[in-house]
């Protein structure tokens, strides 16, 4: 593959991933004297901090991915390609995609994160993880299916363990999904299953740690621990995981026999940057530059989840939407600034805040100095995740799906599944 434009003498500048640091240093190279290349293999843009309710009959997938062209239809020097990129030849500035090649006079990398099962590999069709639309898809599958067949079971242990799931991991993620399992399996199950008891369903939230939501400040990992407990969650600390099977989960000795078991606990930066042949951190991060350039490459970027940037505390940063957005709009600036031959500007981050839901109405919230738990911090989520989803469609489609759920207790249509039996 060539570039966009033979005749084109604007620079050509290709950015690697449609995610929330490609698609804003997408937008704010728009207009701008280049010609930019953002490649995706998926053709949308995915708001992975929603994924949870996706995968949790909350939401369908549509209000929450949309289409990169269309985001991007009113920028004509930039051009959408689906592609998945294999390599990277940093110092002949070319990337091999799936299928062909394409150059560049400079490059962002924003590949984004997939998940890191410590070494278990084999663990991962047992213990599916978060990140993809598929991915919510087939949880929610999970999940849907192991109650329906809990209906029809007859013999009160198996059906102990097709109600229970396991979270592992007591992050963010792992949080979000055992509170909304929870939720799901109290609410949907006594009010729309005749045989199952809402009282045998069983979710276990997992952390190898002493506390879950570690990242946050005191009280929040507490309170989010006690608000867990209040909606039915086996919070479990201290605990880890030995061993995953198609029917339990290892803890040392003792088994938990699960139906459902769900990965939250790692992530690892996207695989391509083991082409780049620089050194990487343990989750295989690109420590970059302050100006973000990857070092000895003054062209070539990386931002999001696929860099390391310790902060100004000598922290790494998190790996969170803000900081990636944050990181897309610099770099768009340093990779103008470097093609002019002006010298590039250090990033800074602006930390906002950081939050974390739990079930319905309660999460957890740092908002400046504040601290925040229970019902206004669940607002302050709601807030900052609806006015972020891309396009007012969005915005208002699901806004109106979550007041009506929230009155009415229902996820509706969204609770069909797919075939009766769950693949393995
Ligand atoms: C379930 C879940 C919940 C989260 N909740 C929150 C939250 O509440 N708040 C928050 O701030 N953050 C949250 N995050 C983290 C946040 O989503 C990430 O930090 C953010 O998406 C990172 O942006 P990015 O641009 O680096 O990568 P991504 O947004 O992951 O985008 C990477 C893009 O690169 C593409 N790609 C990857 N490899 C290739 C390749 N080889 N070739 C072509 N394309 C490729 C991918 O398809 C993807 O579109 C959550 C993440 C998950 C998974």
């Amino acid at each position: 593959m060539g570039p966009v434009s033979r005749h084109d003498e604007r620079p050509h500048v290709v950015i690697v991933g449609g995610g929330f640091g490609g698609l804003y240093a997408a937008r704010a190279l728009a207009g701008r004297p280049v010609r930019v290349t953002l490649l995706d293999r998926r053709n949308h843009h995915l708001f992975q901090p929603l994924l949870y309710q996706v995968a949790t009959a909350a939401l369908n997938p549509s209000d929450i991915a949309t289409p990169l062209r269309s985001i991007l239809r009113r920028a004509p020097n930039v051009t959408v390609l689906l592609g998945e990129v294999e390599s990277v030849d940093l110092t002949g500035r070319r990337l091999a995609l799936d299928e062909g090649e394409i150059g560049y006079d400079a490059l962002v990398l924003a590949a984004g994160a997939g998940n890191s099962y410590f070494g278990h590999d084999d663990w991962e069709p047992l213990a599916p993880s978060l990140k993809s639309l598929e991915d919510a898809l087939e949880i929610r599958r999970r999940v849907l299916l192991a109650y329906e067949d809990a209906e029809r079971e007859r013999d009160g242990a198996e059906q102990r363990a097709l109600l229970t799931s396991v979270v592992i991991g007591g992050g963010p993620t792992g949080v979000e999904l055992a509170g909304a399992l929870a939720e799901i399996s109290r609410e949907t199950i006594a009010r729309d299953f005749r045989r199952i008891d809402p009282a045998k369903a069983r979710i276990v939230l997992l952390e190898a740690g002493p506390r879950v939501l570690a990242g946050f400040p005191d009280p929040l990992p507490a309170r989010a621990a006690a608000a867990l407990t209040r909606i039915g969650v086996e919070v479990r600390t201290g605990t880890l995981v030995t061993r995953v099977t198609p029917d339990a989960v290892w803890l040392g000795g003792e088994q938990i026999r699960a139906r459902t078991v769900l990965w939250a606990a790692g992530v690892s930066a996207a695989p391509v940057t083991r082409t780049l042949g620089v050194p990487l951190d343990r989750a295989g991060r690109v420590p970059v530059e302050r100006d973000l350039s990857i070092p000895g490459h003054h062209e070539a970027f990386a931002i999001g989840d696929v860099c390391a940037f310790t902060g100004e505390d000598g922290r790494p940063l998190p790996g969170v939407a803000p900081v990636a957005i944050q990181q897309g709009r610099v770099v768009a600036d340093n990779v103008l600034r470097h093609l002019r031959g002006e010298p590039t500007r250090a990033f800074r981050y602006r930390d906002r805040g950081t939050m974390a839901t739990i079930g319905r109405a309660a999460a957890v919230a740092v908002v400046g100095p504040f601290r925040l738990w229970g019902l206004p911090a669940w607002l302050a989520w709601l807030f900052v995740h609806i006015m972020s989803l891309i396009g007012f469609r969005n915005r208002f489609l699901v806004l109106f799906q979550w007041a009506w759920a929230y009155v009415s207790w229902q996820r509706g249509a969204r609770l069909i599944t797919g075939p009766w039996r769950p693949k393995r």
